[in-house]
């Protein structure tokens, strides 16, 4: 019949057009603010700073070793790294940032970062709500605005955090049988006693 195909690809149109305010699998949009979609786990956004344990300065990860300042693309990531070791939240000496901030406003949630911390000091953050009326230096974050625990890390990405504390753990239980194998140092001998005269 003449003009079928037209006929069949109307009704179809209308079938989807209709289909879209009426089935719940398709309705694609929710009221934000009220409703939320939830994320899904691999969602990335800004970074962050991991810290362990209860103070937030005290228990980062970060050594300051500046590797995620020299590669990142934007270059909007800026560390001073204090001159002095300060023991963490186990009790080790370490270096830390005197200073640790990021620019996102020029970030570009690349990531590239996160990959080459050999510390996992720094993951990708889900949040999106970040707009503010500070013009100058509002995204501008320091280190205690960028520090979350590692329980945020482990609610906002399980599976990755999951697998870095088994490694971290790995990594620590394999570093303390090797130094338990070690052999104990030699005591140096006491300097010989000059005879009195
Ligand atoms: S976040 Fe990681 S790569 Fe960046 S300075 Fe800290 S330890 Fe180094
Ligand atoms: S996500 Fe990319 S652009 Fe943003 S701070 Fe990390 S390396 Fe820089």
């Amino acid at each position: 019949m003449l003009g079928e195909g037209i006929i069949k690809g109307m009704a179809q149109t209308a079938k989807n057009f209709l289909g879209s305010y009426s089935d719940p699998e398709r309705l694609v949009t929710v009221q934000y603010p009220e409703e939320r979609l939830p994320l899904k786990e691999n969602t990335r956004n800004f970074p962050f700073l991991v810290y362990d344990g209860a103070d937030p300065m005290a228990g980062l990860r970060c050594v300051a070793c500046q590797i995620c300042e020299k590669e990142c693309p934007p270059q909007c990531i800026y560390i001073i790294k204090d001159t002095a070791k300060k023991p963490d939240y186990m009790g080790k000496m370490q270096f830390q940032p005197k200073v640790f901030d990021i620019d996102i406003s020029v970030c570009m949630s690349c990531q590239i970062c996160v990959e080459v911390c050999p510390f996992e000091a720094i993951k990708m953050d889900t949040e999106y709500e970040l707009s503010n009326h500070d013009r100058f230096g509002g995204l501008l974050l320091d280190k205690r605005e960028l520090a979350k625990s590692n329980e945020h890390y482990h609610k906002i990405h399980p599976t990755d955090a999951t697998e870095v504390d088994a490694r971290l753990a790995a990594e620590k239980a394999k570093a303390e049988a090797k130094a338990k194998a070690a052999p104990a140092p030699v005591p140096k001998p006491a300097p010989p006693v000059k005879a009195a005269a």
